[in-house]
């Protein structure tokens, strides 16, 4: 597979989109921004980190990272959070390969909206295809479908597609009826019973693209972390490996990056047989794998970190015959 072009900086993994994305991810919500910036005074911190930026009429200028992160979701309008970022689609990659259920995703996405720990956008599933073959670790987000029947089914329009391909829901609309949940094929949603302090986040004004602040009796589900994409960053889940598993792009510029390698989506895709999950359902999701063949780790590596994590697949004959050859450690 051929490189189209490679980053070394672990502590530039954060601003991924600056290859693809960003000129036009920046332009999108160009003017506010810019003008917001120009009102930040002088004694405003600085990161020391330079992102660039394209302004609406085509000037490219440098500003401080720390100033870009005070670029509120506020300042996308409720008709922009349903269209969502022209001329993009969306596209994430998981390579199984390299998954050892180091649970940085699960973590970075709870950390980023607020989640509790039984609250998982993305879950981490143990997954055998049959019983003659090995099982492997399975990260799985939304897959922010095509064809996602969460959006049929929904009767408020709470739930809806953008045209960057996009799934996400408005909780401001939905009325916690749970046809969404009982539709979706992939258990991507969760129904958000509280605690009630997450309800109390005034840190800035509701934005579908954020999810915050939550609202109870409402659902929410992994957003592909829109407000990230807007700032030309990778999703929390991305940024958070430590082993490179997930890669997100855009299908149109046909790029997608783990922030350390950017590479040409087609071509990981055919080279590495990347398939979609559940294919034959005809959801078209947006979510693909690369199977797990040449595993770099154990499977036990899994049990590492969390042992919560071994109370839920204790009973697997796979996992008890790990733990009779003490290769897990209990
Ligand atoms: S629970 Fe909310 S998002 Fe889901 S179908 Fe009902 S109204 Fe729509
Ligand atoms: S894309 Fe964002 S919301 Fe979805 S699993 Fe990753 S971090 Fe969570």
């Amino acid at each position: 597979m051929k490189k189209q072009e490679t980053e070394k900086s672990k502590t530039n993994r954060r601003n991924f989109l600056k290859l693809g994305l960003m000129s036009s991810v920046t332009v999108v919500a160009g003017t506010s921004l810019i003008s917001n910036l120009s009102s930040i005074g002088e004694e405003e911190k600085t990161s020391g980190e330079k992102v660039r930026l394209l302004t609406p009429d085509g000037k490219m200028v440098e500003v401080d990272a720390e100033n870009i992160n005070k670029y509120p979701e506020a300042l996308i309008t409720p008709a922009e959070a349903r269209k969502g970022i022209p001329d993009r689609k969306f596209v994430m990659v998981i390579d199984l390969a390299k998954c050892k259920n180091a649970r940085k995703c699960v973590e970075g996405c709870q950390k980023g909206h607020n989640l509790d720990y039984h609250e998982e956008f993305m879950k981490v599933q143990l997954i055998q295809n049959n019983e003659e073959s090995d099982p492997y670790w399975f990260p799985k987000p939304c897959f922010h479908c095509d064809e996602p029947p969460c959006v049929t089914v929904c009767p408020t329009g709470a739930t809806f597609k953008r045209d960057d391909g996009i799934v996400l829901i408005d909780n401001e609309r939905c009325i916690g009826c749970k046809f969404c949940m009982t539709s979706c094929p992939y258990s991507a949603r969760e129904f958000n019973w509280g605690p009630k302090n997450k309800f109390e986040d005034k840190s800035q004004p509701y934005s579908p693209e954020t999810q915050v602040p939550a609202a109870e009796g409402t659902v929410m589900k992994c957003d592909f972390c829109p407000d990230l994409l807007r700032q030309g960053k990778l999703p929390y889940c991305a940024q958070s490996c430590p082993m490179g598993v997930i890669y997100f792009g855009d299908k149109n510029e046909d790029i997608v990056t783990n922030g350390e390698e950017t590479v040409r989506f087609s071509e990981l895709i055919n080279d590495r047989g990347g398939y979609r999950y559940l294919e034959h359902l005809g959801t078209k999701p947006n979510v693909y794998y690369l199977p797990p063949v040449n595993k770099q780790f154990p499977l036990e590596r899994g049990f590492d970190h969390d042992k919560e994590i071994l109370e839920r697949y204790k009973d697997v004959p796979y996992v008890q015959e790990l733990i009779k050859q003490k290769k897990i450690k209990l």
